[in-house]
């Protein structure tokens, strides 16, 4: 401690004489090889031909844009050119600590992090440029009960994923490292193949490979001007010309937000200072035999690695403590920084210092000989944007990388299969850039980052809620009468009842792996709508108006149901080229000629910027325009909502004059309303569709109306389980990129023999020759106070065959209740599995869909029997 501190003082000393150092130090690579050649380093413009012209201009010379114009050039894209303003890594990257995993909570991130790996195993080979990669493997170290369960819950959540990963018993932990002090270590999350690699060699190998498949790599070159062209092209100005290009790619780190400028965008991104500290030799790590896994303290919040014969150890403080670099958005990164960092403070991690001395006590006769204080560039969630942006044509986006090292391989071939396939090679909705829009400030996004930079190792909780920034202007008009009431969630903005309070209730978020305090209130919810009538706010969704000449014709090209006719609503998907669900979207056909179409709040601007590029590709005359902020939603449902709504309309609600699926333009309570009679819930009831300021005076008169009925407020999780027992597949869950329709259960939707040639029609018709290899099913299994969420492994004779898409408790049945993919050949109802939830596999069995069947069924059947109930 005492000599951290001495070399501490040392160091602050040094330091505040040069605020911004330029820092000779980069994570070490044990062979003098991967220093980069001078060749490689020098100007690159000089003595070049100077392209006018390029398929795409790739701006920004990190890892990220370096991969990207690498993977461009191998499959094949002539006239690939990167513009770098500096020299290659002079941003975030060239002091990067270098760290690779396989490990990601999210889903399809990890087929990101595992493609990244697999090419940096062989890009040496592949390029001659030696990479610095080290491979001795991580453990996450759990040292309480609850992170037990979350390395359990990871555990389900990666089985169906290819990379190995071990749950693994203190002794194990303590044979792989031998230095912890196990006092506290109750279990760890083993990946073997992970591992650190030299970030600046492995840009220069990039670069390698990208030369030698034929992209151009500009720099000094300084993208300093953009203009977008009338056909969609691009006018790329810098120093030493202007080039011309189809597809123009923003990858310039913690500059992004200045190139974004350059168009008319302002990027939610925001630097943040991250620092890691580097030890001298320590002989008892000199003394191992093998290189020492990479260690990830969960509790202490820090990672740490072998470093030569020494420790790299870089910690993630609280948000109380961490530090952004403001000035940099508000006044601008300053022009001359490039390869400096920031001043380094121990002060603000030495309680994680104190951590780590604790869990692997070498540490406290090291000395330090390194601090490395650098900046990272975050976005409000912390996931980088990854994709195209919606409101301009070409302007792609690869830009918030946290992580990039371990990023750039993946997103380098994810971003390169996109641009030349036409559609995302899977899903990857939580890195669309198009998940922010107007109501992301800068003053969110400062808030935002804090938090998620404090909250990079709490614990990953099933639900996660996160509070900072919120609410945003994006609240509805009944929202200062929910807030007391119940626990909100939040969706693209927007704050939306997860469950309501009762007196007696334990109330607030309280997150658990198992069942928690909104579970009985949530029952209560289930009967309210299932018996009597509820409430839902669901101003979230997004809204947009289409109509124009070729509304029918352009509709009809992107959808693959029929459209509804004039009057009328129905579920329709539009596909991509290779027959997956890009989204799925309540259409209502309103006036000839006229619709209004209805997605989820998180896929809001996703759609958006997919129905723009249809109708501009497809030269279709149509207006299109986005009003979700001016258009609320209230839903009701349940077997009282037409008695309640009928007290306030002089419009006759009766089953004869307003049918299931029929939409119209009506006036309650002497408000105008768009109601269109459909219910998620699957129970009677109507979406009404009103001026946002309306929503208040909408809401207490519809309360006031169902008293007398016993009208009440239920919210999204009585929701989900609604659905879920009616079997009603959710966009995101059992339905993106990565299915196809048929596989999920969609084909009431899809009208394969309608005349129009929609997208994805011959590909989904191949699909149907060929045959499907999973389907989605059912599944119910008895647990014990834990659900399925989504995402667990399903088992079957020993091994994993598949996956959960979505769950809940079944308040009708007490039993869990899943949706999940396996193999169609273990499809049939009655089939037999076992779901892993929190370590242990459950018997479950495939269901007759639905569970309970929804009211407009219920009442067919009803008449079709003579009015007996079934
Ligand atoms: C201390 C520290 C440790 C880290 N450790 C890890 C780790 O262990 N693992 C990990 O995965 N990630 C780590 N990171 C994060 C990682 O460094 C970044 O995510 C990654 O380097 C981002 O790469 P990039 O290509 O997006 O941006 P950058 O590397 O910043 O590159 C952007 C480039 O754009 C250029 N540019 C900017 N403006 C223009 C313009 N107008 N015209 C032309 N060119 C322009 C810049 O000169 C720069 O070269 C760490 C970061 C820090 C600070």
């Amino acid at each position: 401690m005492l000599r951290v501190l001495r070399v501490r003082n040392q160091l602050l000393t040094a330091l505040h004489a040069a605020p911004c150092l330029h820092h000779p130090f980069r994570p070490y690579s044990r062979d003098p090889s991967t220093q980069g050649s001078v060749e490689e380093t020098q100007s690159s413009v000089l003595g070049k031909r100077w392209k006018d012209t390029a398929e795409t201009v790739i701006i920004g010379g990190g890892c990220i844009g370096v991969s990207l114009a690498y993977h461009l050039a191998k499959a094949g894209m002539k006239d690939v050119v990167l513009l770098e303003k500096s020299e290659l890594t002079a941003g975030s990257t060239w002091h990067a600590a270098g760290l690779t995993t396989y490990f990601h909570p999210g889903i399809n991130l990890k087929k990101i992090h595992y493609y990244s790996i697999r090419l940096y195993e062989d890009l040496e080979e592949e390029t001659g440029q030696a990479v610095g990669f080290h491979t001795p493997g991580s453990i996450r170290i759990a040292s309480t009960p609850t992170r037990v369960d979350e390395l359990k819950y990871q555990m389900t959540r990666g089985r169906w994923h290819p990379n190995p990963q071990y749950l693994i018993g203190p002794e194990k932990v303590r044979e792989l490292f031998p230095l912890l002090n196990m006092d506290k270590v109750l279990s760890g999350l083993y990946n073997p193949g992970d591992g650190h690699i030299d970030p600046y060699s492995l840009t220069m190998a990039l670069a390698a490979g990208a030369r030698k498949y034929g992209a151009q790599l500009y720099f000094p070159a300084s993208v300093t001007n953009l203009t977008p062209l009338i056909d969609g092209t691009w006018n790329v100005e810098t120093p030493q010309g202007t080039i011309r290009a189809n597809r123009i790619v923003n990858a310039t780190g913690f500059w992004a937000r200045e190139v974004g400028k350059l168009i008319g965008f302002e990027h939610p991104l925001i630097p943040v200072h991250h620092q890691y500290v580097v030890t001298a030799t320590i002989p008892e790590v000199k003394a191992l035999k093998k290189e020492l896994p990479v260690l990830r303290d969960l509790e202490g919040s820090y990672y740490l690695r072998q470093e030569r014969d020494g420790l790299l150890f870089g910690p993630y403080e609280a948000r109380e403590k961490m530090r952004l670099q403001e000035s940099w958005v508000t006044e601008g990164v300053p022009p001359g920084f490039g390869k400096e960092l920031f001043e380094s403070d121990l002060d603000r991690i030495m309680e994680h210092v104190e951590a780590a001395m604790e869990m692997v006590p070498v540490l406290k006769k090291a000395d330090i000989i390194n601090i490395v204080s650098g900046p990272i560039t975050y976005s409000p969630d912390i996931l980088p944007m990854a994709g195209p942006h919606q409101g301009v044509q070409n302007y792609w986006v690869a830009i918030g990388f946290g992580y990039g090292i371990v990023h750039a391989g993946g997103i380098g071939k994810f971003l390169s299969d996109w641009i030349m396939g036409g559609e995302p090679p899977f899903d990857l909705i939580e890195l669309d850039p198009n998940r922010y829009g107007k109501w992301t400030t800068t003053h969110y996004t400062a808030l935002k980052a804090r938090e998620s930079y404090g909250f990079n190792n709490i614990v990953g909780y099933p639900k996660e809620e996160r509070f900072g920034g919120r609410p945003t202007e994006r609240v509805s008009g009944i929202y200062d009468v929910l807030k007391t009431k119940c626990s909100m969630g939040f969706h693209a903005g927007w704050e939306q009842p997860h469950w309501f309070y009762k007196p007696g209730d334990d109330v607030g978020y309280k997150p658990s792996f198992r069942r928690t305090n909104w579970f009985e209130p949530v029952r209560r919810e289930y009967y309210q709508v299932m018996e009597k009538v509820g409430v839902i706010d669901l101003t979230p969704f997004g809204k947009f108006t289409v109509k124009g000449r070729d509304a029918v014709n352009f509709l009809d090209h992107v959808f693959a149901n029929t459209l509804p006719k004039v009057g009328f609503t129905n579920i329709s998907h539009m596909l991509t080229p290779r027959g997956r669900v890009y989204a799925e979207l309540t259409v209502s056909h309103l006036l000839p000629g006229e619709f209004l179409l209805v997605t989820g709040s998180g896929s809001e601007l996703h759609d958006l910027r997919w129905l723009e590029e249809a109708a501009v590709r497809n030269q279709h005359n149509v207006e299109i325009a986005n009003v979700t902020d001016a258009v609320g939603v209230l839903g009701i449902a349940g077997p009282h909502s037409r008695d309640v709504l009928q007290k306030l309309t002089a419009v006759d609600l009766s089953d004869a004059s307003f049918k299931f699926l029929q939409s119209k333009k009506i006036s309650i309570a002497g408000l105008p309303v768009t109601a269109i009679r459909i219910s998620y819930t699957g129970e009677l009831g109507w979406e009404l569709y009103h001026r946002r300021e309306d929503t208040l005076k909408l809401y207490n008169s519809i309360m006031d109306a169902g008293q007398e009925h016993g009208i009440d407020n239920f919210g999204t999780y009585a929701m989900n389980a609604l659905r879920l027992e009616k079997a009603f597949r959710a966009w995101g869950a059992e339905m993106n990129c990565d299915t196809n329709p048929l596989e999920a259960g969609l084909q009431h939707f899809i009208r394969l023999n309608k005349p129009a040639d929609f997208i994805g029609k011959q590909a989904l018709q191949r699909i149907k020759k060929e045959g499907l290899k999973r389907k989605l099913v059912c599944l119910t299994m008895e647990t014990e106070n834990v659900d399925p969420e989504g995402n667990e492994s399903v088992w079957y004779h020993g091994k994993v065959i598949g996956n959960t898409t979505s769950g809940t408790y079944s308040y009708s049945t007490s039993k869990s209740l899943a949706f999940a993919y396996v193999p169609t050949r273990l499809s049939t109802v009655g089939q037999k599995v076992e779901v892993e939830l929190l370590g242990k596999n459950y018997p479950a069995i495939v269901i007759q869909e639905p569970l309970v069947l929804t009211e407009p069924t219920r009442n067919r059947m009803k008449k079709q029997t003579g009015g007996t109930n079934l």
